[in-house]
């Protein structure tokens, strides 16, 4: 069964919140340090540190007992945290989300709800103050500094939470997340050292701290890194690139400005030839297994536009768009043609949003005061960075162009 192009949803504006409202009740961003997450994270690099230095080994059952901790971190935060639960680029059965869940936390990240909405934020606010990893507030920021700060987000209620409280599996590991994540290091590992190779210390120190610090620092690069060293072939909107060593260190996330461009897509790496283990795995399980029922892939035309678009930008020539006949006609016109219907008006087009159906996350009431022809051009631009894909879908939707 090969996979299904279905469009995908957007994240981008928030149900029940009425556009108008944005901006207005925002205030700075207040910050403080985060003691508890500085003293965990600095001592756990200091105990990789001297553990490294005390129990170094050439034991390939310790190495290897190292290795699968540090690929099933990330393949945890990688299949489960970013692209099923952030971005629902593919449907998970519940025995599947039962096994991400426990993957995730081996990742010692933070509970899947806590990850997912700051990568949320990080999408819909990239390269702002907002922006909980913003590429604006240096290498070192973006990479671990975020860490030590206990940052509030005013803007993080104008995220969607609801499909994380939906899920008993979310809910339950955010719960008992703390417990969790301590156990997987500092009783599974000791235990799987001593069991396999009768050394719990060796264990512990390879299977769990130097893996945890393997895990973060491979995942923080794409906060970090991936937003300054790479291509930009699919949009110059944020800092997000695309760098094929950053890919084999993660996975495939390191095709982070094709992610940015086009978030809800399965795969991170597009081409056939991209380094993406995570998307090959969902595919196969789409594929071959009942465990992914459906998986999202933005479609081929869609892509070509954006890279076109960036090819035009950056020789300077102008591109020549898709030349679709559209009937012109006047404003009045349009108000005469369109005042019953659900058509909306954005940049001189006018565009059918009736046809969006469910799949604007900000649901109807986004468009509703301007139903009639009415121009949401303002609001449209504005108020949300909307994706490559969105303004693709956008631009299929048009039925007519406003005469100038
Ligand atoms: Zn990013
Ligand atoms: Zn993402």
């Amino acid at each position: 069964m090969a996979p299904q192009a279905e469009q995908p949803v957007f994240i981008e504006t928030i149900k029940n919140k009425q556009p108008k409202k944005y901006g207005k009740t925002i205030t700075k961003d207040k910050v403080e340090i985060w003691w508890s997450n500085a003293i965990l994270f600095i001592s756990y690099h200091i105990i990789a540190a001297i553990g490294m230095y005390y129990y170094w080994t050439n034991d390939w059952r310790v190495l290897t007992l190292f290795f699968l901790n540090w690929q099933i971190g990330m393949l945890g935060i990688t299949l489960g945290y970013h692209r099923f639960w952030s971005h629902k680029s593919y449907d998970a059965t519940l025995p599947l989300r039962i096994v991400l869940a426990i993957m995730g936390t081996c990742g010692f990240q933070g509970s899947i709800k806590w990850w997912v909405l700051r990568h949320r934020l990080h999408h819909r606010y990239t390269d702002t103050d907002s922006d909980p990893y913003s590429s604006k507030r240096g290498l070192f920021y973006s990479h671990v500094g975020w860490i030590f700060v206990k940052s509030h987000y005013p803007k993080m209620k104008l995220i969607d939470q609801s499909d994380l409280n939906d899920d008993p599996v979310v809910r339950f590991q955010h719960k008992y997340f703390i417990p969790l994540a301590l156990s997987i290091v500092l009783v599974v590992q000791p235990l799987l050292g001593y069991l396999w190779f009768g050394d719990a210390t060796a264990g512990l120190i390879w299977g769990g701290f130097i893996a945890r610090i393997a895990i973060w620092h491979c995942t923080f690069f794409i906060n970090s890194l991936a937003h300054y060293l790479g291509d930009q072939d699919y949009s110059f909107e944020v800092t997000a690139r695309g760098n094929l060593i950053l890919a084999m260190l993660t996975n495939g996330e390191g095709w982070h400005n094709y992610h940015h461009s086009f978030p809800f897509d399965y795969r991170n790496g597009v081409k056939l030839t991209d380094w993406d283990p995570t998307k090959w795995i969902i595919y196969a399980l789409h594929t071959f297994t009942n465990l992914v029922p459906t998986v999202r892939r933005i479609p081929a035309q869609d892509i070509e536009k954006a890279r076109k678009r960036i090819e035009a930008q950056r020789s300077g020539k102008p591109l020549m768009e898709d030349t679709i006949a559209l009937p012109e006609m006047t404003l009045d016109q349009v108000k005469e043609k369109y005042h019953n219907t659900k058509c909306v008006i954005i940049e001189n087009y006018v565009v059918d949003v009736e046809k969006f159906g469910d799949e604007h996350p900000g649901g109807e009431q986004v468009f509703k005061a301007y139903y009639g022809g009415k121009d949401c051009t303002a609001a449209y631009i504005k108020l949300n960075r909307h994706s490559e894909y969105a303004r693709s879908l956008v631009e299929r939707l048009r039925v007519a162009k406003i005469s100038q």
